[in-house]
């Protein structure tokens, strides 16, 4: 039986979606595309952690309603969480919440919400228990990614319920590097599922599947990519969204690799 709300450990648990959910117009359009796809998450950014303060901030707490639509529309919602108050709004509806990279190291945080868990998991049906996606610090390595996530376990947290997310490293030409080795070897410490991030991993739309391709070929656990129906209207993240139809080739011919033996 599910524990939680992720999907059996053999399935690949695949988030997708918009940047931040811009409004209920574009959430709709997500919704009604991801219908064709029962297994699929989406991105259901409300809170977003933006560089500059005059940049668009996501609906925020208004954004509630349009969340709340989605998930009665039978969508399975993953929404990054900046405060312990954000995730106790959130808590009943998303089926997972995310720790941004810039968050990976907030140790208020991280035993505030393994708190919220031991106190909201026992009243919650167990399907209905989210999951907690913590995304590894742009400078951060295996052993301080590991011992966040052990804040949450040991405050709270079920393990099972804990999945790590490789995003990237900042490196010296402005860019970031997505570190395949670095996120199996996460996955080979047998703790945690560890998807990759490919669209914060490459700031740039045109790697983006070819480093899902990668990670799924490697044998990671599943992908967050970025999507939108008009990538280029994106409020954030522009450069590296791709197409709601590109995704959808993706998907179409996506198929594990046949097992290699050794
Ligand atoms: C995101 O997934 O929207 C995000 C802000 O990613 P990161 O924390 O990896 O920068
Ligand atoms: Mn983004």
């Amino acid at each position: 039986m599910m524990s939680s709300s992720l999907p059996n450990k053999n399935s690949p648990l695949i988030i997708v979606g918009p940047c931040s959910l811009e409004s209920e117009h574009l959430a709709n359009e997500v919704t009604k595309w991801a219908m064709d796809y029962p297994q699929i998450y989406l991105r259901a950014a409300l809170f977003k952690p933006r560089t500059h303060p005059d940049s668009f901030q996501g609906l925020g707490l208004e954004g509630l309603p349009v969340m709340q639509a989605m998930i009665k529309a039978k969508a399975k919602c993953v929404t990054e969480v900046l405060s312990v108050e954000q995730a106790e709004a959130v808590w009943e509806m998303a089926h997972g919440l995310q720790i941004g990279a810039r968050n990976m190291q907030n140790f208020e945080l991280l035993k505030n919400i393994g708190h919220l868990f031991q106190k909201k998991q026992l009243q919650a049906p167990s399907h209905r228990r989210p999951f907690v996606l913590l995304k590894r610090g742009f400078a951060n390595g295996l052993e301080e990614w590991m011992a966040a996530a052990l804040y949450l376990e040991r405050y709270g947290v079920p393990s099972e319920q804990i999945v790590l997310c490789e995003r990237g490293s900042r490196n010296t030409t402005g860019g970031v590097t997505l570190d395949l080795g670095l996120a199996l070897q996460a996955k080979y410490t047998g703790r945690y599922r560890v998807i990759v991030d490919p669209s914060h991993g490459s700031k740039n739309a045109s790697l983006v599947i070819p480093l899902a391709k990668a990670a799924m070929a490697a044998g990671l656990d599943g992908l967050m990519i970025e999507a939108h129906p008009r990538p280029e209207t994106s409020l954030s993240d522009a450069a590296q969204t791709i197409s709601l139809e590109k995704l959808s080739l993706f998907l179409s011919q996506y198929r594990p690799l046949q097992e290699i033996s050794i």
